[in-house]
């Protein structure tokens, strides 16, 4: 078969052998005996997917939420993304959990004091993938603050830095933002300095969903720019993207200013293959928006999938009114331009996550379809990046920015987390209409050495494993 082994390199044909949980042979052509062949023949066999921007904290502690990763070749999922995490439990005072981190749950969910008690959970009941955990700072405020709409106090960076220590020391990735939402927006660059350089003295990661997409977008870059300098920490910019008509094509300006800033500082960035957005309501996201979709109404259930023009009509009144009767909810916002989406997914730095939101009712069809649409759309379709470069952006390339051990590249002593698809039908079939269709082409899929997916269903193995150093 195939192998392309997800470091950018040519692909080239090969026999692959596992022995447990690793790959023990690439070679040309194997000799002797196996208690299993698989033939894949006209197939390409790669290393699974790393999906580095998920919401996945919750969905990853129960297999059959996680077939939308799974069906599409995922083996490894980030989870506690947009400085939403599930652990530490953000649960309020007055019992309540602030928007948008209830996009993870009810205040049940949040079953887990210390973040060393999600670890725990993970290991106890292993899911079909594996999962790495970001601690949020939003969740942080959630913990520690009595009133988000400011900065946090001397004693409160002190309280969130002991939790952030506890996180890192159970094995947390790093640490994620949202300062583009409300919570997370009276938080000053100094806040997020001060937990940085926690996170810079441990060696993580540091991933941020900036403080606007939008208008700001080029003072938002600056900002996470100035945080890695001062801080000294690895940084991932989130799914990143230019939102409002009036910001169409500034990825020029942005993606300049990050390969500059490459040359000193270590700046990854991330993004999902589609030109809309999609999280919790809210009415300065739905200004830079042509069309918002509602994706879940706890109040209107019933409005899951009809566009908020349409229900504002309906009720008579202004989209703003109308997606306040509809919150707590979410929705999906068409913001953006495809020749950006183009120019960051060919950006040599970045990375495939899907951002896909597993809880919502009629979600955003990138929780089923990313990787197979930038691998069927944008590869074949559109030839806009070559097979090779687009699974080392989902595979070596990711693993590299996460720091994980022994994943991402097909190669003797690795993890045997591979998937096996045929690249002349790999495609997306998740749309805007019917969001929850697996993808075409994914024939295999397979984590520490187990199958996990095969004849279009997932099979009973639970092999993942909690990655920490
Ligand atoms: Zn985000």
């Amino acid at each position: 078969m195939n192998v392309i082994d997800g470091s950018g390199a040519a692909g080239f044909t090969a026999d692959v052998a596992l022995a447990g949980d690793r790959i023990a042979a690439v070679e040309p052509a194997l000799e002797g005996e196996a208690d299993e062949v698989i033939e894949g023949a006209g197939r390409v066999l790669a290393p699974g997917f790393i999906d580095v921007h998920t919401h996945d904290d919750r969905a990853a502690l129960d297999a059959k939420l996680s077939l939308p990763k799974v069906s599409q070749g995922v083996t490894t999922v980030v989870v506690g993304n947009c400085g939403v995490s599930l652990a530490p439990s953000p649960v309020r005072g007055n019992g309540e959990v602030i928007p948008p981190i209830n996009l993870l749950g009810k205040p049940g969910d949040f079953a887990f004091p210390r973040f060393a008690d999600y670890r725990a959970r993970v290991e106890e009941a292993p899911g079909p993938v594996n999962v790495a955990a970001l601690v949020g700072h939003m969740t942080l405020r959630a913990r520690t603050m009595d009133e988000l709409e400011r900065p946090a106090s001397e004693s409160e960076i002190a309280a969130m830095r002991a939790d952030l220590a506890e996180a890192l020391e159970a094995g947390a990735l790093g640490l994620s933002t949202g300062l583009a939402y409300p919570p997370s927006r009276y938080a000053p660059t100094s806040e997020v300095v001060a937990l940085a350089r926690d996170v810079a003295a441990a060696g993580r990661l540091f991933t941020t969903h900036m403080r606007d997409e939008a208008n700001g977008v080029v003072a938002s870059v600056a900002e996470t720019i100035s945080i890695a300098r001062q801080s000294g920490v690895r940084t991932l910019i989130s799914h990143h993207k230019c939102c409002g008509e009036g910001n169409f094509g500034l990825s020029a300006t942005t993606l300049a200013m990050i390969a500059e800033a490459r040359e000193t500082l270590s700046i990854d960035l991330d993004l999902y293959p589609y030109t809309a957005s999609s999280t919790v309501l809210l009415a300065s996201f739905a200004r830079q928006s042509s069309k918002v979709t509602v994706s879940w109404s706890d109040s209107h259930p019933e409005m899951a999938g009809r566009d908020v023009a349409e229900i504002a009509a309906a009720w008579g009144c202004d989209q703003a009114t109308a997606m306040e009767r509809l919150r707590p909810g979410g929705g999906i916002y068409h913001q953006m331009d495809e020749a950006d989406l183009r120019r960051i997914l060919t950006f040599p730095p970045s990375l495939v996550g899907s951002d896909g939101l597993p809880h919502d009712k009629r979600p955003h069809p990138r929780l089923w379809g990313t990787f197979p649409r930038v691998l069927g759309h944008y590869v074949r379709e559109r030839g806009d990046l070559s097979l090779e470069q687009a699974v080392a952006k989902m595979t070596g390339q990711t693993a590299g920015v996460l720091g994980l051990k022994d994943r991402g590249l097909v190669k003797p002593g690795y993890h045997a987390d591979l998937v096996l698809f045929d690249p002349a039908t790999v495609l997306d079939r998740a749309t805007y209409d019917d969001p929850e269709e697996p993808a075409a082409g994914i024939d295999m899929v397979l984590v520490n050495g187990e199958t996990t997916y095969e004849a279009g269903a997932m099979t009973d193995h639970r092999p993942g494993r909690f990655l920490a150093d």
